[in-house]
């Protein structure tokens, strides 16, 4: 999809986020308390994200998730921005700007997938 395409079909908020790799504010989003069941989707396409039994309170602001449904649905991209070294993750299907990926994880799997809110849907 063109730029212009995604700009009518996400908000200036999505699109900003989604396809301009922005943050939102942290503490602001949607789906930053666990949800119980379902799935997280790609907001921009719906490819299917991280299962909400991933989802954890890591207390960063953003909803966490300790690993991916499928590693092959996300793709993650070495990010040099902001002079830091982080790996974003993206969705593999149409390169939305999902979050960042981190190895300090408190669970067994040992990884932090800091997602924007805005970039993911919420499914029961
Ligand atoms: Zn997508």
């Amino acid at each position: 999809m063109s730029s212009d395409q995604w700009r009518q079909q996400l908000s200036q908020e999505q699109y900003y986020v989604c396809r301009e790799k922005g943050t939102e504010r942290p503490f602001t989003g949607k789906w930053l308390v666990c949800q119980e069941s379902g799935s997280f989707q790609c907001v921009c396409c719906g490819n299917l994200l991280f299962d909400a039994s991933s989802q954890f309170d890591s207390g960063c602001g953003w909803p966490s998730f300790d690993q991916v449904i499928d590693n092959s649905n996300v793709k993650i991209v070495r990010d040099t921005s902001h002079n830091m070294e982080r790996m974003e993750v993206t969705c593999a299907q149409c390169e939305a700007h999902l979050g960042h990926v981190f190895n300090d994880g408190p669970t067994e799997t040992g990884v932090r997938y800091c997602i924007n809110s805005i970039s993911i849907d919420h499914q029961t």
